[in-house]
């Protein structure tokens, strides 16, 4: 599938539509989920223009895993998670629904059941908090 730079996460990068950023450096870009399946569902996208992961440059793909390690650890201590699930989607067969390509880090807990792929909208300001003690776990 041809890259559509006007998917949301390209979006995002212009700064056309806000996010919930955790972490940016030169190549990559973290921010929460608005729909997270737990809270600290954060997101981690490559900035070079890329729909999935065959389609990846490899030294984006080094530089998003590279990235998602590190938020993965903040995310750990952040929600005191004892497990974190990383998951990366492609084709909409697999539930792709936004085509830049990107990893999911999310907080498990035993016993607990994920939320909804893309269900509700969580609310703003408990986004900003939650950012907010991603950030300072990667400090
Ligand atoms: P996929 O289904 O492609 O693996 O994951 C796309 C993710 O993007 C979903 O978990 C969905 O909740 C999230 N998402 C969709 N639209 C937006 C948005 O506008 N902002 C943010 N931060 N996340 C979004």
């Amino acid at each position: 599938m041809a890259y559509d730079t006007d998917n949301i996460f390209a979006r995002i990068l212009r700064g056309e539509i806000p996010c919930h950023r955790v972490y940016e450096d030169a190549d990559t870009l973290a921010f929460l989920d608005i729909m997270p399946k737990a809270d600290g569902h954060t997101l981690v996208i490559p900035k070079a223009a890329a729909t999935d992961l065959y389609g990846a440059p490899p030294e984006a793909l080094a530089a998003t895993i590279r990235t998602t390690q590190r938020i993965a650890a903040a995310v750990r201590k952040a929600f005191d998670a004892p497990g974190i699930m990383i998951a990366q989607l492609n084709g909409a067969a697999a539930g792709q629904s936004v085509f830049h390509m990107h990893f999911h880090v999310i907080p498990r807990y035993a016993g607990e059941d994920f939320r909804m792929h893309v269900g509700p909208k969580a609310d703003n300001t408990v986004l900003a908090a939650h950012a907010a003690r991603i950030r300072a776990a990667l400090e």
